[in-house]
């Protein structure tokens, strides 16, 4: 039966198991990091933003006890002593009808090539990107050089794309092959291919590191936003910045929330930068759930979401204007409790004795964060 598949019937396996030793003789490469993450992490959020939810990580046997620190949800599998072995114990930890095998050493894979490869797979077909061989091909033994046609001839990347069952009846009866498609062909199945692309490059060398940390910056989303909010100032209410309570304030701020105004600022920030909701349509004050919620509880629910849109916090500064209490003291505990979060940056404004916040009747906060999120 043909049945057409759709990404939450894949497991996408990232082969992370070798110990080739062309990159380095000390590092394995998987491990090394390019734009400040390990090989591996780009292709698992990659596969995460396709829509898979069934992520297998095969990593070297002395490695599985390492701490993979990673938001999305993954599961470690040891490797074997061979790509193919590496590959099965993944599928093996799989559950999924199909299954993407994915090479960790090309961590430029875009979401777009991965649904074209779904698209062109069924319980029948397989299928590959491919790409056109450029340079002009030579066979060379000794000192013998013959040229080689390179018509119909196409270099193979990866994911590729089957059946998980057929791939692993395939791989059991030829575990000698240099990938998936080759048991696949050698199984006598039939396999589809679509054009591969040039970024989804193999890191192989030290250079090819640094190549393709020049490809992903030109692949990177930067995004600002801005948050603003103000809170009436009373007395007898709990005076709390940034989640550090005041101590010697008679005064606090008035809201459903523990009215943290500055929090709050940076929130919208944050979540303006993501192209997300404000956090009055995500925290509605009408909603007993948040009534006298510590905002940085807030916070950590804002983090989650920016997380599973791709972004990443940058950075933020803020500033707060406060005729009353005078608060500069605080501003390093302040600095440090957002500073958990992400780099943070505070300054404090005085009312000037003007309006309503230098009449020392509310408080008022702004911030501005910068966001930043791989193209996938
Ligand atoms: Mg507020």
């Amino acid at each position: 039966m043909k049945t057409k598949s759709s990404s939450s019937d894949y497991s996408f396996i990232i082969a992370a198991g070798g110990h080739g030793t062309r990159f380095s003789e000390r590092e394995l490469k998987q491990f090394m990091s390019l734009n400040g993450q390990p090989l591996w992490i780009h292709s698992v959020k990659a596969a995460h933003m396709a829509g898979i939810d069934d992520i297998i990580l095969v990593v070297p046997k002395e490695c599985i006890n390492q701490e993979y620190t990673c938001d999305i949800k993954i599961k470690l599998v040891a490797g074997g002593s061979s790509r193919p072995e590496s590959v099965m114990n993944g599928l093996m930890a799989s559950s999924k009808r199909f299954a993407l095998i994915h090479d960790a050493a090309r961590p430029l894979i875009s979401v777009d090539l991965i649904a074209r490869l779904i698209a062109n797979t069924d319980d029948e077909h397989g299928c590959i990107p491919v790409m056109p061989v450029s340079d002009a091909l030579k066979h060379i033994t000794g000192p013998q050089v013959k040229s080689v046609p390179r018509d119909n001839l196409y270099a193979t990347q990866t994911p590729q794309s089957f059946n998980r069952e057929k791939l692993i009846a395939a791989l059991r009866n030829n575990m000698q092959v240099k990938d998936e498609a080759e048991a696949w062909l050698s199984a006598d199945c039939e396999l589809n291919y679509v054009t591969g692309e040039r970024e989804n490059m193999k890191i192989t060398y030290p250079e090819d590191l640094a190549f393709a940390e020049k490809l992903s910056h030109e692949r990177r989303i930067i995004r600002t936003g801005i948050g603003y909010d103000i809170h009436r100032l009373i007395p007898e209410r709990k005076l709390i910045l940034g989640g550090v309570l005041i101590p010697d304030s008679n005064l606090g701020l008035l809201g459903h929330s523990d009215a943290d105004v500055l929090t709050h600022a940076v929130m919208d920030a944050i979540l303006g930068a993501c192209g997300l909701d404000d956090i009055g349509t995500i925290f509605p004050a009408t909603d007993e759930r948040f009534k006298g919620a510590d905002s940085l509880d807030l916070l950590r629910e804002v983090m989650k979401l920016v997380n599973s849109s791709g972004y990443r916090v940058e950075y933020v500064d803020s500033y707060v204007k406060a005729q009353v209490p005078r608060l500069n003291k605080y501003r390093d505990e302040i600095k440090a409790s957002l500073s958990k979060f992400f780099a943070f940056n505070l300054k404090f404004k005085s009312g000037e004795n003007l309006d309503d916040c230098g009449a020392g009747l509310c408080m008022e906060a702004e911030a501005a964060a910068t966001v930043s999120k791989q193209k996938v």
